[in-house]
């Protein structure tokens, strides 16, 4: 029997077990590929994403100190972050990953922190007044505060790293102006820039072509220093070209369940 020193993290719980074992690896990985960048000091920010695993899930992984957690899809997103909510005092900061549409905003502002995915005009538009009516809400006693209550929503923009917008994400050439709204929209807060590598092309060129947005987009708003890149696959290429965040799901959760 394991004395109360040398209990693993999570006890005798298996599934606690393989998270903080996915959790050693992917670190490691971060840790290792990081090592020798010397153009941004600290190390990037692991987003665990728990899209299709349940909330208790995202408690085990507070438990590991996992503080940022990635979800996809509004309606999953919302009652997940309800749910730890109640089981946690001290909840993770949620980022909204996923395709947004627009009136699915007033929802997102409810829970989410950030927003990685924010890739046209109308858009911004949809969460600086969803922003705005929460805010009211709260003040009026009739919503729970959330994050957005006392900081504004930090949003990135989403590029298209594969000259096509099928899979979201905003052409390189519109980032700046589609940044500088967000800067100039009461309850937003510019954060930078968020891309998915190109599917069936080598990540590293694209990471490239998104750290070149990144600088130009820096050049007007020094703030917007994020770089929000590199999922399980791709990470390492990521990471070496300066991402700040990296959004990983099966290589700490597991492979997706089958969706029911
Ligand atoms: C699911 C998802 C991730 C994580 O993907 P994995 O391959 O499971 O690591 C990252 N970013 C976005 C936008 C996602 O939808």
């Amino acid at each position: 029997m394991n004395g109360p020193g040398t209990a693993a993290p999570g006890g005798d719980d298996p599934r606690t077990h393989e998270l903080a074992q996915g959790l050693d690896r992917v670190r490691a990985r971060i840790a290792a590929a990081a090592g020798d960048r010397v153009d941004r000091p600290g190390r990037p920010v692991l987003i665990a994403v728990t899209k299709f695993f349940p909330a208790a899930d995202v408690v085990r992984l507070h438990g590991l100190g996992v503080r940022d957690v990635g979800e996809n899809r509004d309606q999953e997103a919302a009652a997940k972050a309800r749910e730890v909510g109640a089981l946690l005092g001290d909840p993770p900061t949620w980022h909204f990953v996923g395709q947004l549409q627009s009136n699915k905003a007033r929802s997102v502002v409810r829970y989410a922190s950030w927003v990685h995915s924010v890739d046209r005009a109308s858009l911004v538009t949809a969460l600086g007044t969803a922003v705005g009516r929460h805010r009211e809400a709260v003040a009026r006693g009739e919503a729970p505060p959330g994050p957005c209550a006392e900081q504004d929503l930090t949003c990135l923009v989403q590029v298209a790293l594969d000259g096509e917008e099928r899979r979201g994400g905003a052409r390189p050439e519109d980032v700046v102006r589609l940044a500088e709204q967000i800067a100039g929209t009461d309850g937003l807060r510019a954060g930078g820039v968020m891309a998915v590598a190109p599917l069936g092309a080598p990540p590293g060129p694209a990471f490239d072509r998104l750290r070149a947005v990144s600088e130009q987009l820096q050049r007007s708003l020094p703030e917007a220093g994020a770089v929000s890149a590199g999922m399980s696959q791709d990470l390492e290429e990521a990471v070496a070209r300066g991402a700040t965040h990296v959004r990983v799901g099966s290589d700490v959760l597991g492979p997706r369940p089958p969706v029911g």
